[in-house]
């Protein structure tokens, strides 16, 4: 080789070399997400976060190869207003999207997730990613509201709870007319036709239907796939759906969010783990789960795609205790689904990228709530509409400490609890579904050190009367210069 020619080469090589390394710096700075969420499992659910029986290794070997979080929160104590802060990292009492009466969106719901709110689909979407959600939207079922009006390209799932829609007994809008009138023994009646029926579900009681909407060439096409659903078959189809989507969406940045129906009641699983796991019908839809999130893992793989992809797996509240053997549990944490008690709120959250994320368990907290800004910080996009969300990027990529040193419990329009470090006051403490304790406001506050009593059961208050000060100072700080919007879930009552 002469020395022209050298010359010539190391020329030409300059520009190649340049434009890896600026393909290489999109690439970190679009990265594909993958969010699934589960619904209704509880902090003690998973191999990983201490059960017993419950076999997970799929996502036990997440939690080992990325970062497995301790104290990571939803945002709200039940589905819909829970999923709304997810979308928007926006607190439910501020978007409006909570009730006081009506705790979630129920079928033929009028009003539905608003256009003035913005979703990460919305963000990604617009910044040239792909779509998708495979699973259960539940915020609102009017065609306004679904999901492909809101930033996703594409959808198969149920627009709210499988249990909705039931087969024989009242509806939301009877239900609200009989209690109304005061036919209050009816709505007993129903209650414990419904609670047998749960404890042996057949698909015939519901009607729930299984939708499918698309946006194709700036037109929705919106179909009814099923009806009622085959939920036997629900998880299976979700995680076919998302891996068609995976290969369909590879040569672009793209977001999946797929939001499980399971493990919420009524609990089904296919042919293949149906009375295989050690842990009742519970522990088969959990397993069945992890199975999904395995063969997902799988297809970002052989797709080539897994070193490029965000994964992020987490809950969107805690056990339906009510539910009995049905539902989850919380591990050591107090109470569940519908409390403002830890396990009503703390969920699992398991966050993977290869060679990204260094595998460790944080114990810093993390919200549900932070989910968008993140992502928005990930990928250089505005978080400006996610008021209430925090940048957990420096704990995710540099082991650092979490912006997030605090969080409030809403229940309803109300603030039940705060927490700021390791200490946790509670203003209001109320069971869920019917269970003890009665609803309390304290005069003083209830106080708890999370660290050493992780349960909720040693209410320090006289001990540390200048923590409880500190702490209320706190939720005033929170509280200022902005107010609770109007319950929207609310608005069916004056119908
Ligand atoms: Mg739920």
């Amino acid at each position: 080789m002469t020395k022209g020619s050298t010359l010539m080469l190391l020329v030409s090589l300059v520009p190649i070399i340049f434009s890896v390394e600026a393909d290489a710096q999109v690439e970190q700075n679009r990265p594909n997400i993958v969010i699934l969420f589960a619904d209704d499992l509880g902090y003690g659910d998973l191999g990983s976060y201490g059960h017993p029986y419950i076999r997970t290794p799929n996502l036990d070997e997440l939690a080992q190869q990325g970062q497995r979080w301790t104290d990571f929160y939803a945002a709200a104590p039940v589905c819909s207003p829970s999923r709304a802060a997810l979308l928007t990292g926006r607190l439910p009492v501020r978007s409006g999207l909570y009730g006081r009466h009506i705790a979630v969106y129920f079928p033929n719901e009028e009003f539905g997730f608003s256009k003035s709110e913005t979703t990460f689909a919305e963000l990604l979407q617009q910044a040239g990613y792909r779509t998708g959600i495979f699973g259960k939207w539940h915020l609102g079922d009017a065609k306004h509201a679904w999901p492909t009006r809101h930033g996703f390209d594409e959808w198969l799932g149920l627009p709210y709870s499988n249990d909705m829609d039931w087969v024989g007994e009242p509806s939301i809008d009877e239900s609200i007319a009989l209690r109304a009138r005061g036919e209050t023994q009816l709505l007993a009646q129903s209650r414990l036709r419904r609670i047998d029926r749960y404890a042996s579900p057949k698909n015939e009681y519901w009607n729930v239907p299984l939708y499918q909407s698309r946006v194709v060439d700036g037109v929705y096409v919106d179909e009814v796939i099923e009806q009622p659903a085959v939920q036997t078959e629900l998880t299976k189809k979700y995680t076919e759906a998302a891996i068609s989507f995976i290969e369909r969406s590879k040569e672009t940045p793209f977001l999946l969010y797929l939001p499980f129906t399971m493990p919420h009641t009524p609990l089904f699983s296919s042919n293949d783990f149906a009375g295989k796991s050690l842990a009742g019908r519970y522990g088969d839809v959990v397993e069945e789960l992890d199975w999904s999130v395995g063969e997902i893992k799988q297809a970002l793989a052989s797709n080539g795609v897994l070193n490029n992809t965000l994964f992020i797996f987490t809950s969107d509240n805690g056990p339906w205790l009510a539910m009995k053997t049905e539902g989850g549990r919380a591990g050591l944490l107090r109470d569940g689904k519908g409390t403002t008690f830890e396990g009503g709120m703390r969920v699992p959250a398991i966050f993977y990228w290869p060679g990204r994320i260094a595998p460790g368990v944080v114990s810093e907290i993390g919200s549900t709530l932070d989910i968008f800004t993140t992502l928005a910080k990930l990928t250089g996009l505005s978080d400006e509409t996610a008021t209430d969300g925090l940048d957990l990027t420096p704990v995710l990529f540099a082991q650092d400490d979490s912006p997030r040193t605090e969080f409030p419990y809403y229940r309803g329009g109300e603030l039940y609890a705060y927490r700021k470090g390791a200490w946790k006051i509670h203003f209001i403490t109320q069971g869920a579904y019917g269970q003890p304790p009665t609803k309390t406001k304290h005069v003083t506050p209830e106080l708890y050190h999370l660290g050493n009593d992780p349960s909720e059961r040693f209410n320090v208050a006289q001990q540390f009367p200048q923590i409880v000060a500190d702490l209320q100072q706190a939720a005033a700080l929170h509280s200022a210069d902005w107010k609770i919007e109007k319950p929207e879930f609310d608005r069916r009552l004056s119908q």
